[in-house]
């Protein structure tokens, strides 16, 4: 199914805000704000909507759970020729570098105490990479103690109009 991914993502953003804001069971009643950064080009994507939405909400959940109160979370969708590039950033606690190139790891978590009173098993990110693999992309992160993270996703596209010399709606 090709769908049209900046008017998925925001369409994902929207909901996920109305939920998590409403959400007191889970007690993730953080305020946050997103600061989006998403071109408005149409740009098709061939992925399962449900199965990507799974994985923007797994990393947006991460945002909010591992960020202090009041945190902005950066969402941007890019595109190169061939590939689309969305990501989240967070201002939260980050990921030590060590530990970098195991989060995508099944039942990895950073500091087991400080993420047992988070919640959660620790597949999140696990099942993420798995689905953005199967959809024929890349996910990476880079990060920063102290100072935050950044989850990046790259999805391949294709061109179906002859806008490529169109006016680049490019907000960086
Ligand atoms: P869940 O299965 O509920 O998602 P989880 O959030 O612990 O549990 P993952 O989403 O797979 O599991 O993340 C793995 C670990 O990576 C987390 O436990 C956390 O230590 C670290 N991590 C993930 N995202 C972030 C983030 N945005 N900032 C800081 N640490 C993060
Ligand atoms: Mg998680």
């Amino acid at each position: 199914e090709y769908v049209n991914i900046s008017e998925l993502f925001n369409y994902i953003l929207d909901r996920f805000d109305m939920i998590i804001q409403n959400d007191e069971v889970t007690g993730t009643d953080k305020q946050y704000s997103i600061d989006r950064h998403i071109t408005n080009k149409s740009l098709w994507v061939e992925i399962d909507p449900d199965k990507f939405t799974q994985v923007i909400d797994n990393i947006m959940n991460n945002a909010v759970k591992y960020s202090p109160d009041g945190g902005i979370i950066t969402a941007r969708l890019t595109d190169t020729h061939n590939h689309v590039i969305l990501s989240i950033a967070d201002q939260g606690l980050g990921i030590p570098r060590k530990d970098l190139r195991h989060v995508f790891d099944r039942f990895f978590r950073v500091d087991k105490a400080r993420s047992r009173k988070q919640g959660g098993t620790g597949l999140g990110l696990a099942i993420s990479k798995e689905v953005v693999n199967l959809l024929g992309g890349q996910i990476w992160v880079n990060s920063t103690e102290g100072k935050g993270s950044t989850f990046y996703i790259a999805l391949p596209y294709v061109q179906f109009e002859e806008d490529d010399w169109d006016d680049q709606v490019d907000e960086g």
